[in-house]
């Protein structure tokens, strides 16, 4: 019968849809990961920055990521860490900031 469909058809139409979907958040998070500046230096004057305590929703962002100052040129932006700070980070190498023991 024309213009009918069935549960089978519904869960392919589904399944591919949620398919390409994810495919396109995925690809698009590896994106915006991969233009974030990495390291400490600054994007713009290539000065140290500073890392600001992240507030709010900067905290759902995880370690990977941080907010950084720069004293030079003023400014302001998330940064990547490098691999290699995230595999100190997991050796516990590097020191806490003493605003992280406040809470
Ligand atoms: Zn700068």
């Amino acid at each position: 019968m024309p213009g009918s469909w069935t549960w089978t058809d519904a869960a392919i139409f589904i399944a591919v849809f949620t398919g390409i979907r994810i495919a396109v958040i995925w690809m698009a998070t590896q994106i915006f990961t991969a233009i974030l500046p990495e390291g400490d230096a600054c994007p713009v004057c290539n000065a140290e920055t500073y890392a600001l305590e992240r507030q709010g929703i900067w905290k759902a962002l995880g370690p990977r990521f941080r907010r950084s100052f720069c004293i030079g040129c003023g400014w302001d932006g998330v940064m990547r860490r490098s691999d290699a700070w995230m595999a100190m980070l997991k050796e516990r190498r590097v020191p806490k900031a003493p605003s992280a023991k406040r809470r």
